[in-house]
């Protein structure tokens, strides 16, 4: 039976391969929703060749905007606005998937909101699962929703796991020695500590081998992208993160592996691209076509791994210290990190100065229990503030 989607961040880069992926599948998937902030054109393009029965716009002139141009092209999408829209579609009876692509912590409250209503969640946005990790995975558990990895290292641990993790079963590690999270080093692997104080926000955007939006980008290229993915990893696997060990691997065609009790190494490849792990995680447990290629192993002929550096790349220890503290402390390091990498974009502060933020605000944060959600979106507003004052000095 055909299943229905919505899709958060549909505007985005991970909304565009989720529609390419579609696509490919006419008779398994509907689309039920589309949501983006504030990218009226673009959202309207996806309307006419895709007329969902939903279209919401975070702002409410982009609403307007777009229902004026909806009407005039005699389409039947109701465009509605709003965060309430956002956690409306998500959580709509008729829709049976979720593919949560927004960026940051607003995507927080839709994913939970679509946790919460049992859907099939497809986890891009991780942000949303350091911030809150313990309460969304108690959601996903008590309400009997499936969480699916679209990180393209979380999804290839999945497929490289055993089994999935049952209800009640505990864990998904048993005979797992541990995982191996590889990262491409992003575009500034090579430079010296020195070139890094002067590189702009478009070198930072440029990454060497993946199609992606600016934060995460930026994050790519400080490797606090690989910081959050530690502690996805741990929150999706239910792992120590000890036993999640970052390796650098600059092809990007490993995505990344398992290692087991008896010595085995199992790793997924490919060709670095979204829509693998997206037609994945739609298809599950099934495969099919994504539209990606064959990956050409006489044109990648080696491959190669390194250590990190965290001296120079000191965000993935800020994020491994972060969750080995716990509480609110992954919720103050996300949201420095998202102020900070703003900031960055703006040409307000220097990309070196993105470490030194974070590692300020979570220095004078007094970590609590991240035992409710009102209380992480509080420390995330509290933050953000402190940040937002600290840079205005910089
Ligand atoms: P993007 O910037 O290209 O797109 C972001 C989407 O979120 C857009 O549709 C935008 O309208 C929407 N959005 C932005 N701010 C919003 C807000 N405040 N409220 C509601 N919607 C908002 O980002 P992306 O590269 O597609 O990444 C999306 C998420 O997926 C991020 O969490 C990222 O870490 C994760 N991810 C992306 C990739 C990738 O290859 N792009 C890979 C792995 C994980
Ligand atoms: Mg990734």
């Amino acid at each position: 039976m055909s299943k229905a989607l919505t899709i958060l961040g549909s505007t985005g880069t991970i909304g565009d391969s989720t529609l390419k992926v579609l696509s490919l599948h006419p008779d398994k998937f509907s689309l039920f929703a589309l949501t983006a902030y504030s990218n009226c054109e673009k959202m309207f393009q996806q309307c006419v060749v895709w007329e969902p029965e939903y279209a919401v716009m975070v702002e409410e002139k982009a609403a307007d905007a777009l229902e004026r141009k909806v009407k005039k092209a005699g389409l039947k999408v109701q465009v509605i606005w709003g965060l309430a829209g956002l956690e409306y579609v998500a959580s709509h009876p008729n829709t049976d998937y979720v593919m949560a692509g927004i960026v940051g912590a607003a995507g927080l409250l839709p994913n939970l909101a679509a946790a919460q209503a049992g859907k099939r969640v497809m986890l891009a946005n991780k942000e949303s699962l350091v911030m809150s990790g313990q309460l969304f995975m108690n959601a996903v558990e008590e309400n009997g929703a499936q969480l699916l990895p679209i990180d393209s290292e979380h999804n290839a641990i999945f497929q490289c796991l055993p089994s999935i993790k049952k209800k009640g079963e505990g864990s998904t590690t048993k005979g797992v020695k541990k995982i191996i999270l590889t990262a491409s080093g992003g575009p500034f692997r090579e430079k010296t500590l020195k070139q890094l104080e002067r590189v702009t926000p478009n070198e930072a955007c440029a990454h060497p081998n993946w199609v992606m939006g600016q934060k995460i980008s930026v994050d790519s290229a400080s490797m606090m992208n690989k910081g959050l993915e530690v502690i996805e990893a741990c929150w999706l696997f239910n792992v120590k993160c000890s036993d999640v060990q970052v390796v650098i691997h600059p092809e990007s065609i490993i995505h990344s592996m398992v290692e087991y009790a008896d010595g085995s190494i199992i790793s997924q490849m490919g060709n670095p691209d979204m829509r693998t792990p997206i037609a994945y995680s739609l298809l599950w447990p099934e495969r099919g076509e994504s539209g990606v290629g064959s990956l050409d192993l006489f044109s990648v002929k080696q491959l190669n791994f390194e250590e990190p550096d965290l001296l120079r790349f000191p965000c993935l220890k800020l994020a491994q210290d972060a969750i080995r503290t716990g509480g609110t402390a992954p919720a103050v390091l996300n949201a420095a990190n998202e102020v900070a990498v703003a900031a960055f974009l703006n040409a307000q502060i220097k990309f070196t100065d993105i470490p030194h933020i974070v590692e300020s605000a979570l220095s004078s944060h007094s970590v609590k229990e991240a035992d409710t959600i009102d209380l992480i979106l509080s420390v995330d507003q509290e933050t953000r503030q402190e940040v937002g004052s600290k840079i205005k000095t910089i």
